[in-house]
């Protein structure tokens, strides 16, 4: 007998939507169909949508960044997302020149399993040079092969020159790995004057992304453009696409959600990100490429901080912390934005938010899918239910939310993950700890 199964929903994929009934054994989806024979549980959908649970590409949980160390830690951030139907993140090991890949791995994976949802880790490339490509292979043998370079931050010493980059892709290529790229080029923006468009203008991303795309063509090796901002941005990954370069694209919601106007209010510098918030000219162009499924993701890039953290910078923007909060609102907001105001369809829904990102990064078609064989990670979302975003009443460990105030259509009401609930009806049913590492498929 079958442990559970979901009825009378719609379930979504990136082909198809419809009535249908998903049974699942074992963690497992073992059929979709004809509700006919019952199982230990079964769950009554009438109304809702059966989306495939979330897949968010891109978080920064406890992230040290000057002196301080962004809001969530494994243990919130990955509760956060049992309650926004996120059921597998992929955050990042601390890079740094002195630490052999392997090494940063283990330790990010150490702090990694207090989480409460499954994971993965790209691999940052900070201070990383030609003769280390044995560490590429290392990390390759521990289950990843996603690496994140930074072509801006200096600095910090985070930025990545292109002739290291080049060789990098070429390592990468021969694991059959993928390179993610911050794409904005450093000589075109200001850092000194802060996480703001006026500083980091939409052409820095622009000539990074054309940049990435000609390494990409030359050496072969996939790329995947991390928070793309801009129209500039899109048109350059379509260009380097054209051009025969394998790129993948990703943007965030809080490029589709805001723009620079709320950079004009007294508290604008709360919305400090980067790239920086840009025009309403911007976010048509980023909807048009979704609606197109020009990308492969739509990722949070989640980084919060509280009110605390940024108001003593409030006057001093080059050391404003800069990130927002966003993995648990991720589901409802593409939802509410896209599907409910009929930028998106719901099966482009299901491939950003789950298939796109799952196959860029070797999670499918173990996570992602609802099909037999896949883990049973299914979100159950009200497609009428109406309410209102407030800090106060999510779960991410910040007091500041960028939708404050803003009136959504759907809402997650049950979150399985590898056939458990994990959250259900207002309550987060995951225990931290139970989050499993999901090493690159294949
Ligand atoms: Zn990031």
């Amino acid at each position: 007998m079958d442990d559970l199964v979901i009825h009378g929903g719609t379930v979504v994929t990136p082909r198809r939507v419809g009535p249908a009934a998903v049974y699942i054994r074992d963690g497992r989806i073992v059929r979709i169909g004809k509700f006919a024979s019952a199982a230990r549980e079964s769950c009554a959908a009438h109304g809702l949508l059966v989306l495939p649970g979330g897949i968010d590409a891109h978080v920064h949980f406890a992230l040290p960044v000057g002196g301080t160390r962004s809001a969530d830690d494994f243990r919130s951030g990955s509760l956060a997302a049992a309650a926004g139907g996120i059921t597998t993140f992929i955050d990042f090991t601390v890079g740094h020149k002195e630490i052999p890949l392997p090494m940063a791995v283990e330790r990010r994976l150490a702090e990694a399993s207090v989480s409460a949802v499954d994971y993965s880790l790209h691999v940052e490339m900070v201070g990383w040079t030609a003769d280390r490509r044995g560490e590429i292979q290392a990390v390759r043998d521990l289950g990843l092969r996603s690496f994140k370079f930074y072509l801006a931050y200096a600095a910090s010493g985070r930025r990545t020159d292109l002739r290291t980059l080049k060789a990098a892709m070429e390592a990468i290529r021969e694991i059959a790995g993928v390179a993610m790229i911050h794409a904005e080029a450093e000589e075109l923006v200001e850092p000194e004057r802060g996480p703001f468009p006026w500083a980091r203008p939409a052409v820095s991303e622009e000539v990074a992304i054309m940049t990435v795309g000609i390494l990409a063509r030359e050496t072969g090796c996939t790329s995947y453009i991390a928070h793309i901002s801009s129209a500039q941005g899109i048109s350059a990954l379509l260009s380097a696409r054209r051009m025969g370069a394998p790129i993948m694209g990703e943007t965030c919601p809080h490029y589709l959600a805001l723009d620079e106007r709320v950079y004009a209010k007294p508290d604008g510098y709360l919305f400090s990100v980067t790239p920086p918030l840009r025009t309403q000219n911007d976010q048509q162009a980023l909807w048009r490429a979704l609606a197109q499924r020009r990308l492969h993701a739509v990722a949070t890039d989640h980084c919060p901080f509280t009110h605390a953290q940024k108001e003593p910078f409030r006057e001093d923007p080059k050391n404003l912390p800069s990130g927002l909060p966003g993995v648990e609102t991720l589901i409802p907001l593409l939802f509410s934005l896209g599907v409910a105001e009929r930028r998106l369809d719901l099966r482009d829904f299901a491939w950003y938010t789950a298939e796109g990102p799952a196959r860029a990064f070797g999670l499918w078609p173990k996570k992602g899918a609802i099909r037999p064989g896949a883990d049973a990670d299914l979100v159950l979302l009200d497609p009428h239910a109406v309410w209102t975003i407030r800090a106060a009443g999510l779960h991410m460990a910040t007091d500041f939310s960028p939708y404050e105030g803003f009136s959504v259509r759907g809402k997650v009401v049950g979150v399985l993950s590898r056939g458990e609930w994990i959250y259900r009806d207002g309550e987060i049913l995951a225990k931290p700890g139970r989050g499993q590492f999901i090493p690159w498929q294949g």
